[in-house]
């Protein structure tokens, strides 16, 4: 019976759960119950054995019927025969005839195993302690005194027993193995993880655990007889020690972290109760420290103040507005910039919501701004440019980023960095509107000189046309003479006022793209200018055209007209072979121009010079000083590059890079 007890219990306990060594006790309690049982059983069997003559059925019956116990008759196949009153009631069956009519074998133990350990049970010791499975499913454990009456021939024909309901006490049984199991586990564990030391009442140590060495690095030898000042850390206040010492001198436990210090002079914090035990005057005669070690957790306490302080300052200090708010927009905390700048108290920007100290037309767009914030989280956002509102009523313009540190508890908080760009604004707004001021005078600037340039060339035109008829019609020299100093005059003048016109075109016109003939253009170019200089001038042409060359047409004639007619106009004229080259290479990207003279070149220090605006290199030139500027404008209109190499007396290199988008 034991044996089947022990491993039942077990069972039920779970196999995490071996039983204790005073199970033994358990067992006697169990053995206990049983000779009570088995004595009650005895008497009531020597009652009917000496009365049987008296005892009629119906006696018997009323005392089947009556019983607190169950009583039954099976089959040795798994049917009742017979069950009285009590046994349907504790099975939780509605009637004896429903009782009667289930399979034991299945319906009432839980498992075949059970029926077979009960019948061994009963036929070892004549009792048998087991569960049984109610009509609702839960379990009843019985204390069974059972007898199997059998045939001639030694096969059981029927079972009888009594049914004793010990549930209860099972169950009782069962807790407090589970908590006397537990109790021994916690205070193993607390015996390996307590730090724990005893000092007398002059604080001199008595004892020491092997916890304590560890931690504290000293051997027992060492702590013994020594005071605990050996541990001292001088973390402490005076005040704290001496409140120490005040609560348990007076017989008072205390309780508290204390840092102290280790052999090697590392520091070790540990969560403290000092006991002091007391003698019959009520005087404590030693202290019992019991303590564990919360080092780590005081470390990272420690890291974590530190950095906090770190951010505070950081933040305290930072010129940005920064503040925090809940999902509502409710501020939890502000910077002290937003309250110097805005004039509230800590206190009133707490009793505020975010929303409140936006200026009202910029609600909406900031609410459903915060509304897509909310949908990603620590990813700084950059807000668009908002107002705040004042407390007195002003409103300062903003720009910065909000965090949303919101976790789906809705622990933390967003975060808002904002700077006052109020006065940046203002200095953009007047740059934008003194630029378009700028931009319009520029525009009448353009236009009044394209206008005054192209009235200017018709009469001079007609200048030309009559000098034309007066040098025909004159025979003196001196005037013929005369007419062409004037006709050459007119002609620069029209010059100029052509690179003018060129100049202003430039400005004013959009680039527009079309497909150039280069050879073409280049024919009309040379053509114009072949007869320019009173030398003759080989221009020899070398144009590589495997792409089509699509570009400005107006800037691409302005930029090639310039620097050929220079390189024609500044030839030495005592060089008995100029020449000037033109070279043009594409690739599918790029146009490269290269237009190359072995003329008179420019001096080092003024090649930068050239392309300035009037600039021109000698007192005798004709020219309006203006091309070469025209030519580099051009050149950047169309998102190119022009560099000149020269030497003074051999001749001068322009070469130029258009990219073809
Ligand atoms: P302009 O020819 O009307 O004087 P440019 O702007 O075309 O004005 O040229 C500026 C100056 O650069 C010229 O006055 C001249 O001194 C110098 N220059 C330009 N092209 C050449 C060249 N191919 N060889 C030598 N000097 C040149």
């Amino acid at each position: 019976m034991n044996k089947f007890l022990s491993s039942q219990i077990e069972k039920a306990l779970g196999e995490k759960c071996p039983l204790p060594d005073n199970f033994q006790v358990l067992l006697k309690m169990v053995s206990d119950t049983y000779d009570q049982f088995e004595s009650e059983q005895k008497n009531l069997e020597l009652q009917l054995s000496g009365k049987e003559e008296q005892v009629n059925e119906s006696k018997y019956k009323s005392l089947f019927e009556e019983m607190a116990d169950g009583v039954y008759k099976s089959t040795n196949e798994g049917k009742f025969v017979d069950v009285n009153p009590a046994l349907v009631k504790m099975l939780g069956y509605d009637s004896k005839e429903e009782l009667l009519s289930i399979d034991i074998k299945t319906k009432l133990y839980f498992e075949a195993s059970e029926r077979d350990n009960a019948v061994l049970q009963n036929n070892i010791n004549g009792l048998a302690v087991f569960r049984l499975r109610k009509k609702d499913g839960s379990e009843i454990w019985f204390e069974e005194r059972g007898s199997y009456v059998s045939d001639g021939n030694g096969s059981t024909i029927y079972h009888e027993g009594i049914l004793r309901d010990v549930t209860k006490r099972i169950q009782t049984e069962f807790e407090l193995l589970k908590s006397q199991k537990e109790t021994a586990d916690y205070k193993k564990a607390l015996n390996q993880s307590l730090i724990v030391s005893i000092t007398d009442k002059n604080g001199d140590f008595t004892f020491a655990n092997s916890n304590f060495c560890n931690i504290s690095k000293f051997d027992v030898e060492e702590l013994t007889g020594k005071s605990q000042d050996i541990i001292y850390s001088e973390h402490h206040t005076n005040d704290f020690v001496n409140a120490i010492q005040n609560t348990i001198s007076t017989g008072k436990v205390w309780r508290g972290e204390v840092k102290h210090k280790s052999k090697e002079g590392n520091f070790y914090w540990v969560d403290s109760a000092i006991v002091p035990f007391l003698d019959d005057l009520g005087k404590p005669y030693q202290y019992l420290t019991i303590s564990i070690d919360v080092t780590e957790r005081k470390l990272a306490d420690e890291a974590l103040l530190a950095n906090e302080l770190k951010f505070r300052s950081m933040i305290e200090h930072n010129e940005d507005m920064i503040s925090m708010f809940d999902a509502q927009g409710n501020f939890t905390y502000v910077s002290p910039a937003i309250l110097k700048e805005f004039n509230f108290t800590f206190e009133e920007c707490l009793t505020l919501n975010s929303m409140q100290i936006i200026h009202p037309e910029d609600q909406p767009m900031m609410a459903s701004f915060l509304s897509e914030v909310m949908h990603v989280q620590a990813i700084p956002f950059k807000c668009p440019i908002f107002r705040i509102r004042k407390k007195d009523g002003t409103n300062v313009w903003v720009e910065g980023t909000l965090t949303n540190l919101l976790k789906n508890d809705g622990v933390k908080a967003i975060v808002a960095n904002f700077k006052d760009i109020t006065k940046r604004r203002e200095y953009e707004e007047q740059l934008k509107s003194r630029n378009s001021e700028l931009m319009k005078s520029n525009m009448e600037l353009d236009k009044f000189v394209y206008s005054v340039s192209h009235d200017l060339r018709a009469p001079l035109s007609s200048m030309l046309g009559v000098i034309g008829i007066s040098e025909e019609e004159t025979k003196e020299p001196e005037t013929k003479e005369h007419l062409g100093m004037l006709k050459a005059s007119i002609k620069k003048l029209d010059l100029s006022i052509s690179d003018i016109l060129d100049y202003s075109r430039n400005s004013r016109m959009e680039v527009n793209k079309e497909k150039i003939d280069l050879r073409e253009l280049l024919l009309e170019i040379t053509n114009n200018l072949k007869y320019q200089s009173k030398n003759k001038v080989e221009i020899k042409v070398d144009l590589n055209e495997a792409f089509p060359f699509i570009s400005d047409k107006n800037r691409v004639n302005i930029i090639l007209n310039n620097l050929i007619s220079n390189a024609i106009n500044y030839q030495d004229p005592k060089n008995t072979d100029p020449l000037v080259n033109v070279k043009i290479d594409m690739s599918d990207t790029e146009t490269n121009i290269v237009v190359k003279d072995n003329g008179i070149g420019i001096n080092k220090d003024l090649q930068e010079k050239i392309f300035e605006m009037f600039f021109r290199g000698s007192e005798n030139s004709d020219g309006s000083g203006l091309g070469l500027y025209i030519v580099k404008e051009s050149v950047e209109k169309l998102n190119g590059k022009i560099e000149v190499k020269s030497a003074p007396g051999k001749g001068s290199e322009f070469c130029i890079l258009i990219p073809h988008k």
